[in-house]
């Protein structure tokens, strides 16, 4: 936890919080702070800062807060991932929220498994909790728009159009004929596939609603591995 995420909820005074959560329990056993010390600290939706230590024990951490400095701008960057199982969502929602993006759109496609879209993981709670640990890694407080959509069609004819629309939009396709360019400007769109792949009629669909077919080269990545690749290399 590089940023200890603060909520209005925890002010108990103007520029005072009183944590007695998780974060009580990793600023004694990983931090181990003391009064005295600061925090790297930002509020869920606002600005960045410092949490000067006023007490520390095991009822409470008590912290004297002054948000200074605006979080790190966005990538200009639009994510539509096709849901992966619950335990390489994770990892990937972590991931790219501290990347940066700033929308992501789950969507269903014919190689998603149907349950994993009954997953515990994907409630709004758990959700955000991951959007959390990614904002708490990289130093963020602006939670990414998060959208999910149970069917695949409906998502590329109706919706897609318009966001690949004023961006470069972009399918990542290790049959793909074109490279994936590097160090675009501007608004990128950027659409990856499950494990097993998009069929070759969703590939046509999502041609037909805008999205460029590009490869990172012939070597076939999971998914958690050609994320970090594709957006490296496109923001
Ligand atoms: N079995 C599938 C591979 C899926 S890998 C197939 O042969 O198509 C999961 C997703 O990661 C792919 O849908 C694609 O979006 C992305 N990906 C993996 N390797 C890639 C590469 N070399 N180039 C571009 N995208 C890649």
């Amino acid at each position: 936890m590089n940023l200890l995420l603060l909520d209005e909820g925890d002010f108990s005074a103007p520029g005072r919080v009183e944590l007695r959560d998780r974060r009580l329990r990793h600023a004694q056993r990983v931090l181990r702070v003391a009064a005295g010390d600061r925090l790297r600290v930002g509020l869920v939706g606002g600005r960045r800062g410092s949490g000067e230590v006023l007490r520390i024990d095991d009822q409470g951490l008590e912290l004297a807060i002054t948000l200074d400095a605006e979080p790190p701008p966005k990538l200009p960057l639009t994510l539509i991932l096709a849901l992966p199982r619950p335990k390489v969502l994770r990892r990937v929602l972590q991931a790219v929220t501290s990347l940066g993006a700033a929308r992501i759109y789950l969507i269903h496609a014919y190689r998603v498994e149907k349950s994993y879209w009954q997953s515990p993981f994907l409630e709004p709670a758990a959700l955000e909790n991951q959007l959390r640990l990614g904002l708490e890694q990289a130093g963020d407080t602006l939670l990414p728009q998060l959208e999910l959509r149970r069917r695949f069609r409906p998502f590329v004819e109706d919706e897609l159009p318009a966001l690949a629309a004023g961006s470069s939009a972009l399918v990542a396709d290790p049959r793909g004929e074109e490279p994936c360019p590097r160090g675009l400007s501007g608004e990128v769109t950027l659409v990856v596939g499950p494990e097993g792949g998009f069929i070759p009629f969703e590939l046509e669909l999502l041609e037909q609603a805008g999205g460029r077919p590009v490869h990172l080269g012939e070597r076939i990545l999971r998914v958690e591995t050609a994320l970090p690749a594709l957006v490296g290399r496109v923001c």
